[in-house]
């Protein structure tokens, strides 16, 4: 029998769910704190309800768990990696990284993902499957309880494409910012596109103020379309309207990341175009030095290019920023670790 996964259900539909099964509106909320304040994933364990009422949920439902599969640790910076194994079996990644303003959690949303960026080891097997609110939260969660210690930000930039798993991204945003469970901000999320343009104006209509980051890497379409096979129907003019859009709607500033890619991102007229295209918008520019892949032969530009591109960015006039590696030695970034585990296994 198909059971009701408890963890992926928001607070209004959770009360939708317990008035359902004949019970009083008041034990949703109970229910809530228990999955997503105290992070209890028994059933069992619920000790605010009855052992009859236990019961009766325990047949209908269930709270979905993660496992720890692996866990890697930096010597570096304290970053650490995380396997976690889904029910299913299937493998996903999660990185918790130290910052001065606290714990960052980086998370996935998708088992592989279907947009096919050249640069990037998350997508080389396709999407598998997309995962639930619960999956997403249990991430954070099951990183806390190993650490000890409260994620205070979250990165939706790991395996996955969030705005291809708008619905389930959109609960588990309702989810982790509700104050009866893990009350985090909205401005300490950032979600991370590869510009799906027509969900990118859904999301400003949302009215949650997250930091909405876009993948955007070439300001030529010509360019971007051979690294991010996406270009092909969104435009660079059009992901940029849609920015705006965004910016004029939530009035939050919009990151745009760009990975510097030796002779295909990193020229003078990309410099020129890029200025171009984001004068007198909201923004500030992540510099990505690119993480080489075995799958492709593209490299990362010097340091000393790196850092040319920044300045020319900042004599512009655009806010930007390099963004600092971490977990260098533990194979960190990008869907890299996981790729490496299923082909190990396979
Ligand atoms: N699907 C989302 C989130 C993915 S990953 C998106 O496309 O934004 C977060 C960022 O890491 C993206 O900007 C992505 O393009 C970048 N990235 C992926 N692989 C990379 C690599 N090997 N080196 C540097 N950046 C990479």
């Amino acid at each position: 029998m198909h059971k009701t996964e408890l963890n992926s259900l928001t607070m209004e539909e959770l009360e939708g769910y317990i008035y359902s099964i004949g019970e009083q509106k008041y034990r949703a909320e109970q229910l809530f704190t228990f999955i997503h304040k105290n992070q209890g994933t028994d059933i069992e364990n619920i000790s605010v309800f009855s052992m009859g009422l236990r019961d009766k949920l325990e047949k209908v439902s269930k709270i979905n768990q993660l496992r720890i599969f692996k866990r890697f640790d930096s010597k570096i910076d304290n970053t650490k990696k995380y396997l976690f194994l889904l029910e299913d079996n299937n493998i996903i990644e999660s990185v918790a990284m130290e910052y001065k303003h606290g714990l960052t959690a980086c998370i996935s949303t998708q088992v592989g993902c279907k947009m096919g960026c050249s640069f990037c080891a998350s997508t080389k097997e396709g999407l598998i499957r997309s995962l639930t609110p619960g999956e997403m939260a249990s991430q954070i969660y099951m990183m806390e309880k190993d650490l000890n210690n409260k994620i205070s930000n979250i990165v939706l930039m790991g395996s996955g494409e969030p705005l291809d798993n708008y619905e389930n991204t959109i609960k588990f945003l309702n989810i982790i910012h509700e104050p009866k469970g893990h009350n985090t901000s909205y401005r300490n999320i950032t979600l991370s596109t590869c510009g799906l343009v027509p969900k990118i104006y859904k999301l400003a209509e949302e009215d949650i103020p997250i930091t909405l980051s876009i993948s955007l890497h070439s300001p030529f379409d010509e360019d971007r379309r051979k690294i991010m096979p996406i270009g092909n129907k969104y435009s660079v003019y059009d992901i940029i309207e849609a920015c705006k859009y965004y910016n004029h709607k939530t009035k939050r500033r919009i990151t745009i990341e760009y990975t510097l890619i030796e002779g295909v991102n990193d020229r003078e007229k990309d410099l020129n175009e890029l200025v171009k295209i984001l004068k007198g918008m909201n923004c500030h520019i992540n510099l990505i030095p690119l993480n080489p892949i075995s799958e492709s032969s593209q490299e990362r530009p010097s340091k000393i290019n790196i850092e040319r591109f920044e300045r020319s960015l900042v004599k512009a006039n655009i806010p930007v920023t390099i963004r600092r590696e971490m977990g260098g030695d533990i194979n960190a970034s990008c869907g890299q670790l996981r790729r490496r585990y299923t082909n190990e296994r396979h």
